[in-house]
């Protein structure tokens, strides 16, 4: 379909419901179909498998992400796994040193113990990556921008060093959201992304999703996903579709209030470092311009000079942002790395990489900018 973003977030997968005429794809609340004869049905036998209301939305992550194959999953984790599923005993993977502390659970706590070996490495250098593939290497998972210091990594590059290896390159694209970012078209194979993140849009549902175009791979992670069926309900999946239908407006207001708040908190005396891709000076400013269309609503501050204790309280004085985990939704949300999202990672790990007890992450919402810049004001104050 030749249509442009903004219109396939509103179509894509969706037409008028075949028997009401219902514009809206209807909530098929339903685990079973009708079979006419043992084997002749319409297409939908159980709905750990496949489901209407599942379907529609998986054809419009797909369009969005020019993919030709779309799977949803009951969250971002279950899409991770399903694509660890296909490797084997002995098989290796290279990937980030600064990941989401979920993706870096999964890595060495569940799939360390099934005989697979991690790397973990500097991805914003795709030589660090090639330097790592062996034989054993079959697959590459980068995270770009990354979570919370917003490192980039080459896609492009990475791409590159994939294709000419024949190893399998997934990139976790929650941070950019496919309004920002398409992996596809840049080499990557599979696209992964927390759907409860910027795509759903409004901190009510959890769901995960992966894109990819090869229908010998889209086959295999299919069966992965039927036969272990971490699937979404209809419901969550009737949600994120109406939610997909404001995602290039979100993102556009995302992008510009967290200019704002970057550009306002540059200069703060309270603040040390700040991360946000949008700055000539972020060592990553040049991929994203590459890459990406704009540079997001995520922006990572460290507070100068402030214990553990300050910084907490600090990240409780907000009234209009939120101390929560998460992001990517419509409000804005405080959120300390340290002992929330990336609590499951060693001190030792995350210090390496900037995960530092004075660092708070921000996840800028699309309230009114004043607001937002008055409530940090008198937080920082
Ligand atoms: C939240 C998140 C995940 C995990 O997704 P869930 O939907 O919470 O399971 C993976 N990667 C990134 C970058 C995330 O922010």
């Amino acid at each position: 379909m030749g249509y442009k973003f903004a219109t396939k977030a509103i179509h894509a997968g969706q037409q008028a419901d075949p028997t009401t005429g219902a514009v809206m794809t209807p909530i098929y609340q339903t685990s079973t179909y009708q079979q006419a004869a043992p084997g002749n049905h319409k297409g939908y036998e159980y709905s750990r498998g496949t489901n209407p209301t599942r379907k529609a939305l998986e054809d419009c992550l797909a369009a969005l992400e020019n993919g030709k194959y779309g799977l949803a999953f009951s969250s971002g984790m279950a899409a991770t796994e399903t694509v660890l599923k296909l490797l084997r005993p002995g098989d290796e993977v290279i990937t980030g040193d600064d990941l989401y502390g979920g993706s870096y659970r999964i890595f060495t706590k569940v799939f360390e113990h099934y005989g697979i070996k991690f790397h973990f490495v500097d991805t914003s250098e795709p030589d660090r990556i090639a330097e790592k593939i062996s034989p054993a290497t079959r697959l590459i998972w980068v995270e770009t921008p990354t979570n919370p210091t917003l490192k980039l990594a080459d896609i492009e590059a990475i791409g590159q060093v994939a294709k000419h290896t024949g190893v399998l390159f997934a990139v976790d694209n929650t941070f950019a959201s496919p309004y920002l970012q398409n992996p596809l078209d840049l080499g990557a194979d599979i696209v992964m992304h927390s759907v409860t993140k910027y795509i759903g849009g409004h901190s009510d549902v959890v769901m995960g999703a992966l894109v990819m175009n090869d229908k010998a791979l889209y086959d295999q992670l299919f069966f992965y996903y039927n036969a272990c069926g971490g699937t979404p309900g209809p419901q969550d999946s009737f949600l994120v579709l109406r939610g997909i239908k404001t995602l290039h407006l979100r993102m556009k207001a995302h992008c510009e209030n967290g200019r704002r708040v970057a550009e306002y908190l540059k200069d703060h005396p309270r603040i040390e470092t700040i991360y946000w891709p949008g700055f000539e000076t972020h060592p990553g400013h040049n991929i994203a311009r590459k890459q990406m269309r704009d540079f997001g609503g995520m922006v990572s501050i460290v507070l100068k000079g402030a214990s553990l204790e300050d910084t907490f309280n600090v990240a409780a004085s907000f009234k209009v942002f939120t101390l929560a985990e998460s992001l990517g939704g419509v409000e804005s949300l405080i959120n300390h790395p340290a002992t929330m999202t990336h609590g499951s990672i060693p001190r030792e790990v995350r210090e390496k990489v900037g995960v530092v007890d004075n660092l708070i992450r921000i996840s800028v919402g699309v309230e009114d900018i004043d607001d937002l810049l008055a409530d940090l004001e008198q937080a920082l104050g």
